[in-house]
């Protein structure tokens, strides 16, 4: 992905990584609930924790991580079939990113739109980053037609080492 020049952050006094982290839950947590009233698709407290559990890691999880997690915070019995299905409302609606390779989920950085997320995984740290091609998208998209093959999904994940484990 190429990394556009971003304008020097504007200062915000005593926001420390901690309320920087809540702010951006906060944002995608409101663009959550407007999509939901707009597509009136329940918004259901199970659904909602497991976003929260989503976006409070920035590493991949997988379901177990994610129930465990959401147990934690809801502090009660949660039945691993409604953290499942949540977890496919959330990767169906382009919210979260099933990572086949480590049969796990990501948040996904570019919600709102199809596009398939090509995700860079580290092998030693387990650092995921997502980066998105247009280029790609479109000779994956002309690829299936060729084959008569319809697409539903795609998923491209590329492993090695991050930026910091290459070293
Ligand atoms: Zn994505
Ligand atoms: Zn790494």
């Amino acid at each position: 992905m190429p990394n556009p020049v971003q304008p020097p952050a504007k200062r915000k006094p005593a926001a420390g990584p901690k309320q920087a982290r809540a702010a951006v839950l906060a944002a995608a947590e409101a663009r959550l609930e407007a999509r939901c009233a707009e597509r009136r698709q329940r918004l259901s407290p199970m659904r909602r924790a497991v976003f929260r559990q989503m976006f409070a890691q920035a590493q991949p999880q997988t379901a177990y991580q994610v129930l465990d997690g959401v147990r934690a915070t809801l502090r009660k019995k949660v039945a691993p079939l409604s953290v499942y299905r949540a977890l496919d409302f959330l990767a169906a609606e382009g919210w979260l990113h099933r990572l086949e390779s480590l049969r796990a989920f990501r948040v996904c950085e570019h919600p709102g739109h199809r596009h398939a997320g090509v995700l860079f995984l580290c092998n030693d740290c387990g650092a995921a980053e997502e980066g998105e091609d247009q280029a790609l998208e479109t000779l994956l998209d002309r690829d299936a037609a060729r084959r008569g093959f319809l697409a539903q999904r795609q998923v491209v994940e590329v492993l090695g080492l991050c930026r910091n484990c290459a070293k």
